[in-house]
């Protein structure tokens, strides 16, 4: 069942009930019929161009589906014939993190947008939120939520961690009120995994008032999120991550409680194109069925989205066995490291992200000595983007179709070439310098972690 190719979702007539424009639920029947409109004459013989395999953190690879779907005509944003999508995105988004009250906002945009959103919306000038920081994306966030007025704390991570359970509930002690807890869910720079669970029972215990904000945009559809169970307020994702669209939507899904937080606001709404005022009418009346304008959505987008959510809930692969596939995926990518001699990055297996992994090079490697020989072979992978370390590690995505259709070969394809890649940028590095060749280092398969102990004078060299 989990082999199954995903590219048979559509293309079950069976399942295919009559089409209904004006449906306000979530009954999977209506959900299933958009299905039908994903089924056009022209798909079957649509493919797209062979190109380098996209295994970043974002974007990833795109199926065809969701590729012919952003390739469609312009349909008017207020029309009938486009309304049906809007609504059934924005139904099937709950889906995907488990919420049956959360209030998703499709704003076009990237995942940034998200973190101006909740900062604009939630957070009034002067207020504190505790921020768990444990990369580059959590400074970024405390960053934005400074622009707004925030006064963040944070609690920051050791490179490669993140925040304990003994920090966090240390923190809430304190005595100080906290608007909100925030929190990187993946952060995308350490490939380090927080635990999301835990943050969001530990906050309703300690701080209940306090909202929770989670920055998903690197783990929406590649980790599991339970938004009602966990005591989350805010999940923060964009389209090009595990959500499998092309980029340039911005996904935000709120909880109730934090939309009372912006009916209640003294302070006037820090933002006009990102006031959830403006949007929520909007967001209610294409889940209802009829048009409404505040900004013209960005159309094609909203299809692709759409056509890849009906892959990630409505496919023969669900979403439970998509999470097992994220895990499978990374474990065979940690052990491939393993094999090499190489050292995650993030210190802890439980702390270890499942949709994308971060390595620190052989010892005398650079980033530059290795990303570009795999692109040359066709896979694309990324250098580090943490401060500290950037030179020092590298990033592999392995999120969406590139796991879930086995058929693709894709994680194959990226162990084999990595190795080819570090195995030539090695050699070639020994060519190069007589130290490496009198040393006989440096090597893979032995102890090459951590690169930062070796000396400086040698660092230099390399
Ligand atoms: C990519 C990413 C962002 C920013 O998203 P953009 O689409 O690049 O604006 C924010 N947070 C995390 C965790 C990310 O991985």
């Amino acid at each position: 069942m989990l082999s199954s190719s995903i590219v048979a979702f559509a293309l079950k007539p069976r399942l295919l009930p009559a089409l209904s424009r004006t449906a306000t639920t979530t009954k999977p029947a209506v959900v299933q019929a958009r299905i039908a409109n994903l089924v056009h004459r022209n798909m079957s013989t649509f493919k797209q161009e062979n190109h380098k395999l996209l295994v970043i953190p974002g974007p990833i690879e795109v199926t065809d589906e969701v590729l012919y779907a952003n390739a469609t005509p312009p349909l008017g944003h207020t029309s009938p014939d486009f309304i049906p999508y809007f609504g059934d995105a924005i139904r099937l988004t709950r889906e995907v993190v488990y919420t049956t009250t959360g209030q998703p906002f499709l704003i076009a945009g990237s995942g940034t947008l998200g973190w101006d959103q909740v900062a604009a919306n939630l957070i009034e000038p002067g207020e504190s939120v505790l921020l768990l920081n444990s990369g580059y994306f959590g400074d970024s966030f405390a960053d934005c939520l400074r622009a707004y007025g925030a006064q963040v704390d944070e609690i920051r991570a050791d490179f490669g961690k993140s925040a304990t359970q003994a920090e966090l509930e240390q923190a809430l002690k304190a005595g100080k009120k906290y608007k909100a807890v925030a929190f990187t869910h993946v952060d995308t720079s350490t490939a380090v995994l927080a635990d999301a669970k835990m943050i969001g029972e530990t906050v309703k215990r300690l701080s209940p008032e306090s909202l929770v904000f989670l920055d998903g945009v690197c783990s929406i559809a590649s980790e599991e999120i339970r938004f009602d169970d966990w005591n989350i307020d805010v999940v923060i994702g964009a389209s090009q991550k595990g959500l499998g669209a092309p980029p340039g939507l911005s996904v935000v899904i709120a909880s109730q409680k934090a939309l009372q937080v912006v009916e209640s606001r003294k302070a006037p709404i820090a933002g006009f194109y990102s006031s959830w005022k403006r949007w929520l009418p909007i967001m209610k009346a294409y889940e209802a069925g009829t048009p409404a304008y505040f900004a013209t959505p960005p159309v094609n987008l909203i299809r692709a989205y759409h056509a890849s959510l009906t892959q990630i809930l409505r496919s023969d692969v669900s979403l439970q066995d998509r999470f097992q596939l994220h895990k499978d995926a990374a474990q065979r990518i940690r052990q491939a490291a393993k094999d090499l001699g190489l050292k995650l990055v993030p210190t802890d297996e439980y702390n270890t992200a499942n949709g994308l992994s971060a390595i620190y090079l052989p010892e005398g490697l650079g980033v530059a000595d290795v990303v570009p020989r795999l692109s040359q072979k066709g896979v694309v992978i990324t250098g580090g983007i943490h401060k500290v370390n950037k030179d020092k590690y590298f990033r592999i995505g392995h999120m969406g179709t590139t796991v879930v259709d086995k058929s693709r070969g894709d994680i194959d394809k990226v162990i084999t070439v990595l190795k080819e890649s570090l195995q030539e940028a090695l050699e070639s590095k020994k060519k190069a310098s007589p130290l490496q060749k009198s040393t006989g280092r440096p090597t893979f398969g032995q102890s090459t972690y951590p690169r930062s102990i070796a000396p400086a004078s040698a660092r230099a060299r390399l």
